[in-house]
């Protein structure tokens, strides 16, 4: 991990506790932190809870200054107008989200977002000042057919031709095979398709934003194998699913400098 890029532990919550239920995680949450001495300076940790738990995480970390950030899971490409269900950039943006997951392989799957439909997913996301949180990866089949690297370089050259130079975003690279598998891919694996990531950045967006720009590994992150990933170069945080539902495990993995050397 290169220290001059803060690192980022995300906790997704997919579909999982309402907005009572999130209240007393966030609270949790953050008194476990103040316990075990967490330091916000050196790790930044953000929650994508559902979005109907959006407002009541956000009063709770604006009235108590919680050193928590706050994310949501998916946005529409529009920005109003007759598109029922979908939940717009500007809307998160009111909620003081900062940042939005875009193209999660669950929504690829289910909700069938090919990568032009996640581009313009991450348009929209720039247009009102959220920073995405791009996600690819390649499912087993990709694996056996294609190597680790193709499928998610791919998916990540779709999005970087669509958006301005300097635009601020982060990476997930996340095998879609190791996500809740308890299968994660090894440091190694996962170091390889992060560089990969990385130089497809320098290639179209240049040697700043391939240096600045955070690449996160997601699948199967827990707090015994976290300090493998961060000990990379290139892997400057993660997407946690499953474990970010434990407070102390969560906590755990975003105290990862205090049981890692990052020499
Ligand atoms: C995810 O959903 O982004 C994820 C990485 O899930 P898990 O940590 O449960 O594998």
């Amino acid at each position: 991990m290169a220290t001059t890029r803060r690192p980022l532990i995300a906790g997704n919550w997919k579909m999982n506790l309402d907005h009572l239920q999130s209240i007393a995680f966030v609270q949790k949450l953050a008194w476990a932190l103040k316990d075990k001495k967490f330091h916000e300076q050196e790790v930044e940790v953000t929650v994508f809870p559902p979005f109907t738990d959006l407002r009541s995480v956000q009063t709770l970390i604006n009235a108590d200054n919680l050193p928590v950030g706050l994310g949501a899971q998916d946005l529409s490409p529009h920005d109003e107008g007759a598109h029922t269900g979908d939940i717009p950039g500007v809307f998160l943006k009111a909620l003081d989200c900062s940042y939005v997951v875009v193209g999660h392989s669950e929504r690829r799957a289910d909700h069938h977002e090919d990568d032009s439909h996640v581009a313009a997913k991450v348009v929209a996301a720039l247009r009102h000042g959220l920073i995405p949180i791009v996600c690819v990866g390649e499912t087993s089949e990709d694996l056996e057919r294609y190597g680790a690297s193709k499928i998610p370089v791919d998916q990540l050259a779709a999005v970087l031709a669509e958006i301005p130079q300097g635009s601020e975003f982060v990476v997930a690279y996340e095998p879609v095979w190791a996500i809740g598998s308890g299968q994660a891919a090894t440091p190694d694996q996962a170091e390889d398709v992060c560089k990969a990531l990385r130089e497809t950045i320098r290639e179209h967006h240049g040697d700043e934003a391939a240096d600045s720009t955070r690449v996160l590994y997601g699948g199967s992150v827990k707090s015994t194998n976290i300090a493998g990933f961060m000990k990379r170069d290139n892997i400057d945080g993660a997407l946690v699913g499953g474990a970010s539902l434990d407070v102390d495990e969560f906590v755990a993995i975003a105290r990862f400098p205090h049981h890692v050397s990052l020499d």
